[in-house]
């Protein structure tokens, strides 16, 4: 039988056990398991790692602990912008989304963007006009408010300060940023992410996550990467494409690829985070420089693992 392979991730930061409770612990868990569920029966249905990879996301997005789709951070007037993408191994295809607001999906938008338009990215407005034009579903402010996130930004509300939601100075560090890749029985490999980005960023401001190259890439002949973390060091150092260059390239392993930019790269432009990443031969790997990442994998081979930190 051929591998196949999902592994998620609910974001990367100060995860710290001193501030989580056994309820909440079990929550994040539950969602996390939801997730790899969703795409796992996918790829065991002999689905594509396209599919199985939106439906994780889309169940991670519907989940309101984490930053995305509902439950996202607040920018700095309030509002709730997210940014979404989704890229294919095999046709290099990619869509992506960026900024918008009501979208109850944005994984979803991106995911239209790639199969239904001739562009990469929209953002905004014109991707708001065009979500409607193709049935995208959109819900009300009040879908997408959290109470937790609301509380986070008021700390910062006022400031000029733009943080990752795990390093709001609050006593209850919630965050996650979300993402899933995988690899199906067809020997094909994807990756998406979602996020609502960082809280009180200034509206208007995109992140790593809808950056193909930089929070997303997926090539069948090297990985497929999703990231999180701090967006800005992500996109100055190309993330997710600099782990497949080092792979065609220098010939790494996907492991060692993702080690050599977490854990040196990224770390010397004081870049926080993590990323999740498979290979079209079964590899998978969860890589993160911070205290914790919400993660999750589900191989054919039996392997399965849900954790939170180091
Ligand atoms: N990378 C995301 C951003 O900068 C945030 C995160 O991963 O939590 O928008």
């Amino acid at each position: 039988m051929s591998k196949f392979t999902i592994v998620i991730h609910g974001g990367a930061g100060t995860i710290l056990r001193s501030a989580m409770t056994p309820e909440l612990e079990k929550a994040y868990k539950e969602g996390l398991e939801q997730a790899l569920h969703a795409g796992y029966t996918l790829l065991e249905k002999n689905g594509t790692s396209l599919d199985a990879v939106k439906a994780a996301v889309m169940s991670l997005e519907d989940c309101i602990l984490f930053n995305a789709g509902r439950g996202s951070v607040f920018a700095k007037d309030g509002s709730q912008e997210m940014d979404a993408s989704i890229m294919e191994g095999k046709t290099l295809m990619a869509g992506a989304v960026s900024a918008v607001r009501s979208i109850k999906n944005p994984v979803d938008l991106a995911y239209v963007v790639m199969t239904k338009s001739q562009h990469v990215m929209l953002n905004g407005k014109g991707a708001y006009d065009f979500a409607l034009r193709h049935g995208i579903k959109t819900e009300p402010d009040s879908y997408f408010f959290s109470q937790f996130r609301y509380d986070q930004w008021k700390e910062l509300q006022g400031t000029d300060e733009a943080a990752l939601d795990h390093n709001v100075p609050s006593k209850e560090k919630k965050f996650g940023t979300v993402g899933a890749v995988a690899l199906d029985k067809h020997g094909n490999i994807a990756a998406a992410t979602s996020t609502g980005g960082m809280t009180n960023k200034q509206y208007g401001r995109v992140g790593d996550s809808p950056i193909i190259g930089a929070g997303t890439y997926a090539n069948n002949k090297t990985c497929a990467i999703s990231c999180t973390g701090h967006g800005e060091p992500f996109i100055r150092s190309v993330t997710a494409y600099d782990v497949s260059c080092l792979m065609e390239y220098k010939g790494l392993s996907l492991n060692d690829a993702m080690h050599l930019v977490v854990h040196d790269k990224l770390l010397k432009i004081d870049g926080e985070g993590g990323m999740i990443g498979v290979d079209a031969k079964g590899n998978a790997a969860m890589v993160f420089n911070s205290e914790g990442m919400y993660r999750g994998m589900k191989c054919s081979d039996g392997r399965n693992e849900i954790a939170v930190y180091k």
